[in-house]
């Protein structure tokens, strides 16, 4: 989409605090548009802000979704006027039970399952379209690993637009269901999320009027990562964790989560005290889980293998930047393996009632190897992310749990059935 670049992007566009895009290489600066790649050096661009006062005060009396955080993200200012999924405002639960199993004695679970589509992809899509509207788009697209469907899916239709979504063929069927009961075009391409994510970036070059949320509109959908750090820092009482475990796929959301936390400092809303942010992987797609452990500042793609499909992005964009956020406060990135995945469901779902997806699921599982690495300390103030609901990865548990005894109708087979 061409724009009119010769303006100052503020009296083009009502996008909130934004101002304009930067390269996170490089640094220049352009215009507000629809454009993700920096025209002098391809680096990623990233939303340049200007924010005014903001208080505790003003958040707290705000609505409860993610829009209470509308002056800190690049959305018009009259963002609420529209019809949208209203995500955010999840529960922050204490977790003294999990924290006993796994030896953290201040634990707490970031419970994302709870969004209107049950994943944390909610808040990135709301905030892209948003931005999409204003932007002038009236078509929402995306290639997906499975949530990011499900996400913009339903999020076009409660806004009355066309959706079209790609996804890769072997996507579980729950994830394909649930994009597709919203009538959206659904397209499943033959190959992984990496070949539909370059098809969706050639399409995008020639689909002008389609907003594909981490493609073209990239730098305004990956701001809606922010609202977790917002909302963890608000629930934990106006305060930073001292550590929080993040799952890793493109590497977007931890990022963001670091800037959030940061911005949050800025501001005067929390005190700047140090966090350490880690990342966590499946072992079956652990790109930067291996350049962290190699000590490089490049991410080697991979062709992912793991039940945790939700992260199975082989060539993560933001890989990089994980790296750098990890190791500038002082976290690490790990990776465990599928059969622990599924452990980490059952463990969660055991002692907190929570039944997250495989994502979930490698989040638990690389906090107890973090503990066992000593790199996690069992007595700082710790936050889980659980971004995606279990409901969506039924098949992971299916060979793992079931009736405890099948009777007939009987209180003596009951009874015959608990002795046993
Ligand atoms: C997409 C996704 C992530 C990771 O997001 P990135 O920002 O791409 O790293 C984590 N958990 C779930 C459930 C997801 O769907
Ligand atoms: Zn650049």
């Amino acid at each position: 989409m061409t724009v009119t670049a010769t303006l100052p992007a503020s009296t083009v566009y009502d996008l909130g605090p934004a101002r304009s895009l930067s390269c996170r290489e490089c640094g220049h600066q352009i215009p507000l548009a629809a454009e993700f790649a920096c025209p002098e050096c391809f680096g990623p661009l990233e939303i340049a802000y200007e924010f005014g006062t903001v208080t505790r005060e003003q958040i707290e009396a705000g609505p409860k979704s993610i829009w209470r955080y509308a002056c800190l993200l690049p959305v018009p200012s009259d963002v609420t006027r529209h019809p949208n999924t209203d995500p955010g405002m999840t529960r922050l639960l204490r977790a003294d039970r999990l924290g006993a199993e796994l030896g953290l004695r201040n634990l707490w679970l970031k419970d994302d399952t709870g969004n209107p589509t049950h994943s944390f992809k909610d808040r990135v899509v709301a905030v892209a379209l948003a931005a999409a509207r204003e932007l002038g788009f009236s078509v929402l697209a995306c290639p997906s690993t499975g949530n990011l469907a499900n996400a913009v899916a339903a999020a076009a239709a409660r806004a009355g637009w066309r959706s079209v979504v790609l996804v890769p063929s072997s996507l579980e069927q729950a994830k394909i269901l649930m994009t597709a009961v919203y009538d959206t075009t659904l397209i499943a391409v033959n190959g992984t999320y990496d070949d539909v994510n370059r098809l969706a970036t050639e399409l995008a070059a020639e689909e002008e009027d389609w907003a594909f949320v981490n493609v073209n509109v990239r730098p305004y959908y990956a701001e809606g990562s922010k609202t977790l750090g917002y909302e963890v820092a608000e629930q934990l009482g106006w305060r930073l964790p001292e550590q929080i475990v993040i799952p890793v796929a493109s590497g977007s959301q931890l990022t963001k989560v670091d800037k959030a936390f940061t911005e949050f400092g800025d501001l005067g809303l929390v005190e700047s005290t140090p966090y350490r942010i880690f990342g966590a992987q499946a072992s079956g797609c652990s790109p930067v889980s291996r350049a962290f452990a190699e000590g490089h500042d490049v991410v080697r793609p991979v062709r992912p293998d793991t039940i945790a499909r939700s992260l199975a992005i082989g060539n993560p964009a933001d890989g990089p930047y994980v790296l750098d956020s990890v190791r500038r406060t002082g976290g690490a990135v790990t990776d465990v393996s599928d059969a622990e995945v599924v452990e980490g469901i059952r463990l969660l779902a055991r002692t907190e009632g929570v039944f997250a997806e495989t994502a979930g699921g490698v989040t638990v599982a690389c906090t107890r190897k973090l503990l066992a690495e000593g790199r996690l300390d069992p007595d700082a103030d710790t936050v889980l992310l659980i971004t995606g609901d279990g409901l969506k990865t039924l098949d992971a548990v299916a060979d793992h749990v079931g009736p405890t005894a099948t009777v007939d109708i009987s209180t003596a087979a009951v009874r015959e059935a608990l002795r046993g």
